[in-house]
């Protein structure tokens, strides 16, 4: 018996009179890497931000770790262990890297309120150690904006790291990088999760990289989901093949 951590049942979604998501199950099992894949407009980064608590009017049902969550706020989901990835804001991009990371530690610390001399040490250190881990000490007194896109995609999934969820959420976290970036990023992120026992939810639309990273995949297509299984039974489904190959 595998043990679910998130369950959805019958998500509707809907954008004025636009439904975006028409009645969505899924379920992840704990310590699984599975990927949502799916033509664009399928409703993935919909389906994410139902999750991550970042859209109103979600109806149906989200369970995690058998607690209903769908209408909570982003911030009791952090709390409970629903991460996604940082968009940096603006401000930001003139930090350095090491100082845009202790922030990310310092808010997951939930300590603004009483930044001491000792938390701000403390969070520092921390934030060196995770740069070390996703490769970024050569870049640590880098400002963001002058990253290139794949360490600026190491740095905001290192501050995603940072809260420590136990479901980390990546909505196509390789876009736009090489694909030698891709894999090597997806192959840091896979390593971490399994090393921190996290869960991990992400879109991906580099198939190669789905199958090599994911357990499981669920396929979406038009606010629905199409087929979910193993790569192998993904890969070999004829209604996916006449969806990407058919276009
Ligand atoms: P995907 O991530 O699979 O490409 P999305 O979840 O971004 O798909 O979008 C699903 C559908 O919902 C698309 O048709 C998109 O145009 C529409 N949509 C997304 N966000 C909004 C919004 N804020 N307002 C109106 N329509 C939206
Ligand atoms: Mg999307």
């Amino acid at each position: 018996m595998t043990d679910t951590l998130l369950s959805a049942r019958g998500v509707r979604k809907a954008y004025g009179s636009f439904v975006a998501l028409n009645n969505v199950d899924f379920d992840l099992a704990r310590g699984e890497r599975h990927a949502l894949i799916g033509p664009n407009g399928a409703g993935k980064s919909t389906f994410i931000a139902c999750v991550a608590g970042q859209l109103p009017g979600v109806e149906g049902s989200i369970a995690f770790k058998g607690q209903e969550v769908a209408r909570l706020m982003p911030a009791d989901l952090a709390k409970r262990g629903i991460g996604r990835t940082f968009q940096i804001s603006r401000a930001f991009l003139h930090m350095t890297v090491l100082e845009n990371m202790t922030a990310a530690f310092v808010i997951a610390a939930g300590r603004w309120a009483s930044l001491s001399r000792a938390l701000l040490s403390d969070a520092g250190a921390r934030a060196a150690d995770m740069i070390d881990t996703v490769g970024l000490t050569h870049r640590l007194a880098a400002r963001v904006a002058d990253l290139s896109l794949g360490d600026r995609k190491r740095l905001e999934f290192g501050m995603a790291l940072a809260a420590d969820p136990d479901l980390l959420l990546l909505d196509e976290p390789t876009a736009g990088m090489s694909i030698k970036e891709r894999h090597h990023l997806m192959e840091l992120v896979a390593a971490r999760v399994d090393a921190t026992g996290k869960t991990l939810l992400f879109v991906e639309h580099d198939i190669d990289v789905v199958l090599k990273i994911a357990q499981r995949v669920t396929v979406m297509v038009r606010g629905a989901v199409l087929a979910a299984g193993s790569p192998e039974e993904i890969a070999a489904n004829d209604e996916v093949q006449a969806v990407y190959l058919g276009g």
